[in-house]
């Protein structure tokens, strides 16, 4: 908490009674924060801004909805990043779709078998202020192995030629807005066509109890391009996203099955040399236990 302000004795201000909301048709959440942005910037493409919230330290939001906060992070950024890295039996090229604050590179970036990381974030203010403003998840936006480009994501990949990554991951905003088309199937076709024969995309992909119908239509999608028994979806609890229920996608080009091709050496190994505060080998299979109500929707 950097950029915490404090009392005139030195004390955390912590006794405002000030509220964001984050409104979504009939629920909504909201965090008490210490008063003042400590950012905002209309950019060309939404509103940034930075809260000091109370519960969940310094919180991004664009267009007033939560994208990610300092204590909650981890759970998102672990769950999108490590499932296809220790799934892939040897990931060399990873491409990241959004994600500019940079908590998905930082966690790809754990895993040496990268040489190169490219991300690319249509808006550069989400950068700027995560950086100055989000600093442990923005860790990573300097690493000599991370090759960040400021461009439209969707344009990025219709132009990318041949199967140039072993993983991509669409770490993007809601389907509103400059996210909007990362929920389309032209671009997932794109995608598709840029990974390498064994090559994994994982995407977020909304909540199952929250934005039913694009939860379903992206599965359906996603299987009429790998093919259904390669679309596995599975679950994470993310205290500020709508619902706390949230999910990810996981298609596989080739027959990597992030349940069955684990490499078990590897990934001890790599647990052993980073501490994580919520993936683990138990968290990884149990993710993928879905409850029924959402075996329902998906018609599994
Ligand atoms: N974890 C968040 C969530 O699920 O709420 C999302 C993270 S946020 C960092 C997603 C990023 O995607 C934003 O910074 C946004 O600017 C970026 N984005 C949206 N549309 C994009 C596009 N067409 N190309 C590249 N990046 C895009």
């Amino acid at each position: 908490l950097r950029h915490q302000r404090t009392d005139a004795d030195g004390s955390p201000l912590r006794t405002k009674d000030i509220w964001f909301t984050e409104r979504n048709d009939n629920i909504a959440l909201s965090l008490k924060h210490a008063g003042d942005k400590l950012y905002e910037k209309k950019s060309p493409f939404q509103k940034v801004e930075i809260y000091d919230t109370y519960a969940y330290g310094n919180m991004l939001t664009l267009d007033g909805m939560v994208m990610t906060t300092e204590k909650d992070e981890y759970v998102y950024h672990e769950m999108i990043s490590h499932i296809p890295s220790l799934t892939h039996p040897n990931p060399k090229r990873a491409l990241v779709i959004g994600g500019g604050d940079g908590g998905t590179v930082r966690e790809l970036l754990r895993h040496s078998s990268y040489d190169e990381v490219v991300m690319v974030e249509i808006d550069e203010a989400v950068v700027e202020a995560s950086k100055e403003f989000l600093p442990s998840i923005a860790s990573a936006l300097d690493h000599p192995k991370l090759s960040l480009r400021i461009d439209d994501g969707i344009k990025y990949v219709k132009e990318t030629k041949g199967e140039a990554f072993d993983i991509v991951i669409v770490d993007s905003t809601d389907p509103v807005g400059p996210g909007e088309g990362l929920f389309t199937e032209t671009f997932y076709r794109d995608v598709h066509r840029i990974l390498k024969k064994d090559g994994i995309m994982v995407t977020q992909s909304e909540s199952p109890r929250f934005n039913v119908k694009v939860f379903k239509e992206i599965f359906d999608c996603y299987g009429s391009i790998y093919g259904k028994e390669n679309v596995h979806t599975y679950l994470a609890h993310i205290p500020t996203y709508p619902t706390g229920m949230w999910s990810f996608s996981y298609c596989s080009k080739g027959q990597a099955n992030p349940l069955t091709t684990i490499d078990e050496d590897r990934r001890t190994e790599f647990l052993a040399n980073n501490k994580l505060s919520y993936y683990n080998k138990e968290v990884h299979t149990a993710a993928f236990a879905l409850p029924n109500f959402v075996k329902d929707i998906l018609g599994k």
